[in-house]
């Protein structure tokens, strides 16, 4: 049987994003007025419109500020995992500090939504070898950060312990969920939302999704609310790159992951992980060692779209 396709979102507001950093400084966000519950109940209502259940990977800080939102989140069936405490970038931390984001953020959701927290996407996608460990000591049973593409990402990380394409692989008792890629030629594109999702007419992406899908490999797509946010601040001062990256056809969005929702069955990654992934999962190097061995990679620095 193949797996059912795992929907997720990483609930943050429009100004935590990177790309929107060099205008709107980090200190500035606890003064900011949130437009994320609005643009969030909106997704909660379209995926209850569909009989879509998805894993919404909540910031921390969001959580704080809005308890209210993560216990609509657990108490519509969605799962609630982590997003990182206050979105910072793994490789921009270290080990002490993410610890403590990682459990921080897990403890506060499970307070808040009453369930417990499986799983963590990092930032930007930002991981590295020595978080692995880190998030499996932390009590994670899966991390979903991971984008396998061959196409050069500035920020996105790449764990030398991770296979290159492989979308499930078990190392340590941790399941790394990849981000799905679309094989074409010797690449593998990035087919599993963001600003790719937004820009590539959505028949031909839908038939890309279906190809991952049919060839049996698990799916997962990953989407913002402030990607649906059409009323959001437009921001001056950005280099072309960052404003095509955020803004990019979010007019058009949400008709687009209407689409999606209505045209797959979908489910949550901790399903994926614990009913579809078995078949799957080939132990790979065991974390705990290579994050010694294999030291800390920094990830190639390029520009793609996000
Ligand atoms: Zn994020």
């Amino acid at each position: 049987m193949k797996p059912t396709p795992a929907m997720s979102i990483d609930v943050e507001d429009w100004f935590q994003v990177e790309n929107l950093r060099r205008v709107i400084p980090r200190d500035s966000w606890p003064a900011r007025q949130l437009r994320v519950e609005r643009s969030m109940d909106r997704m909660l209502q379209l995926m209850a419109d569909f009989g879509v259940r998805s894993t919404c990977f909540v910031l921390g800080s969001i959580a704080e500020r809005t308890p209210q939102l993560v216990r609509r989140i657990a108490d519509a069936g969605h799962e609630v995992a982590s997003h990182g405490y206050d979105h910072g970038l793994i490789h921009e931390s270290d080990r002490a500090s993410f610890r403590t984001d990682v459990e921080r953020s897990k403890a506060l959701l499970e307070e808040i939504s009453d369930r417990p927290v499986r799983g963590y996407r990092a930032p930007s996608f930002s991981v590295t070898d020595w978080a692995l460990p880190i998030l499996q000591g932390a009590g994670y049973e899966y991390d979903s950060s991971h984008f396998p593409t061959t196409i050069g990402h500035s920020r996105y990380g790449r764990p030398s312990v991770l296979h290159k394409t492989r979308p499930l692989t078990s190392h340590a008792g941790l399941v790394e969920v990849s981000l799905s890629c679309l094989p074409i030629g010797a690449h593998a594109l990035p087919w599993a939302g963001g600003g790719y999702f937004r820009l590539i007419p959505y028949p031909a992406f839908r038939a890309g999704v279906r190809r991952i899908i049919d060839s049996g490999s698990p799916y997962v797509f990953y989407i913002h609310p402030w990607e649906l946010d059409t009323g959001q601040p437009r921001v001056s001062g950005l280099k072309r790159s960052e404003r095509m990256r955020h803004y990019l056809g979010i007019e058009r969005a949400e008709a687009r992951w209407t689409s999606l929702l209505r045209d797959f069955r979908w489910g949550t990654i901790a399903e994926l992980v614990k009913r579809d992934a078995p078949p799957f999962l080939l132990p790979a190097i065991d974390v705990a060692l290579t994050g010694v061995v294999g030291g800390e990679r920094q990830p190639r620095v390029t520009v793609a779209l996000e």
